[in-house]
C-alpha cells in the first residue's frame, strides 16, 4: 500500500498513544499492522518502551493488561523485554527501574508544567489587565477628588474675601486692546484678592496675563498670573502680602510666561 510521507508521519505520531494503550482498537490494529512492516516506526515504538515500562510500575491502577503489554513489547524486534518480560509490579522494583521512572516522570511533569505554565500565564495576563484597570480608575478618582478639593478650596477662599469686613472693590474696564473685556477685583488685606473677568482675548502661546496693584508708590506690584478659559473668563483668588501698600487701582497686562517684575506689555484692563 502506497503511503505519502504526511500519512506516514501521522501514523508515526500515534506511537505515543499506542504505547500508552490509548488508541481505539481499529487504530491500534492499523498501527500494529504498519509497525510490523516499518522499521522506522518499530524503532520509534522501541524508543518509547522505557516509558511504558516505568508506567507499568508507577501507575499499576492504569497498567495495561498483560495481554496488551505483551503485544506491545513483543512487537518490538529485538526488545530486551522479549526475553525478560516485565513482571507484575509487586515488591521491589527491578534493577534499572529508577532511570526509567525518572524519564517517564520527567515527561509527564514536563507536559503538566507546560499546561500549568500556559494557564498561569493567561491568568496572570488577565490579573495584570484588571490591576491596570483598577489602578487607572483609582488614579482618575484621585484626580477628580483633587480637582473637587481645589475648586471647593478656591470657592471657600473667594467667599472669605467677599465677606471680609475690610473688602475693597475695584472695577476694571477693557482697554483698546480688549474693548469687550471687563473685570472686578475684591481685595482684603487679611484674606487676599479675588479677581473675576470676562471677554478677555486668549493669550498668545508663551504669554500670560499678569495682574498689577497700583499704589501711591511709583512701581506697580504684581499680584498674580492667570490664563482665561476658552470663553475668556477667569475667577481666581490670589494671596497678597499683609503689608501690601493700600491699592489705588489695578491693571492687567500680557507678559511672558512666569511673569515679570515690572509691567512691559500692553494694558488690557485698568481700574482706578
Ligand atoms: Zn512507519
Amino acid at each position: 500500500m502506497a503511503m505519502s510521507s504526511t500519512e506516514h508521519d501521522e501514523l508515526r505520531e500515534q506511537a505515543e498513544l499506542y504505547v500508552l494503550g490509548a488508541l481505539t482498537p481499529a487504530d491500534r490494529d492499523a498501527f500494529e499492522t504498519h509497525v510490523a512492516s516499518c522499521a522506522d516506526c518499530a524503532a520509534h515504538v522501541k524508543s518509547l518502551a522505557p516509558v511504558i515500562q516505568a508506567l507499568a510500575h508507577t501507575a499499576p491502577q492504569h497498567e495495561p493488561s498483560p495481554a496488551l503489554r505483551t503485544r506491545v513489547l513483543g512487537s518490538i524486534p529485538g526488545s530486551p523485554v522479549q526475553t525478560a518480560p516485565i513482571s507484575p509490579s509487586v515488591g521491589r522494583p527491578p534493577r534499572g527501574f529508577v532511570p526509567w521512572l525518572a524519564a517517564a516522570a520527567s515527561l509527564v511533569l514536563a507536559a503538566a508544567l507546560g499546561v500549568y505554565a500556559l494557564s498561569l500565564r493567561s491568568r496572570i495576563g488577565a490579573l495584570e489587565l484588571r490591576l491596570q484597570e483598577a489602578t487607572d480608575r483609582a488614579a482618575a478618582g484621585e484626580r477628580q477628588l483633587a480637582e473637587v478639593r481645589r475648586v471647593a478650596g478656591d470657592a471657600q477662599s473667594q467667599l472669605a474675601v467677599l465677606v471680609a469686613p475690610d473688602v475693597l472693590r475695584i472695577d476694571l474696564a477693557g482697554q483698546p486692546t480688549a474693548p469687550q473685556a471687563s473685570a472686578r477685583a475684591f481685595w482684603s488685606r487679611s484674606r487676599g484678592l479675588v479677581f473675576t473677568a470676562s471677554n478677555l482675548p486668549a493669550v498668545p502661546p508663551g504669554k500670560t496675563y499678569q495682574i498689577w496693584v497700583l499704589t501711591k508708590q511709583a512701581a506697580p506690584i504684581s499680584a498674580g498670573l492667570f490664563k482665561p478659559d476658552p470663553q475668556g473668563r477667569v475667577a481666581a483668588v490670589f494671596e497678597t502680602p499683609l503689608d501690601l501698600p493700600q491699592p489705588v487701582g489695578m491693571a492687567v497686562t500680557i507678559e511672558l510666561n512666569g511673569g515679570v517684575p515690572a509691567p512691559t506689555g500692553d494694558k488690557y484692563l485698568v481700574g482706578l
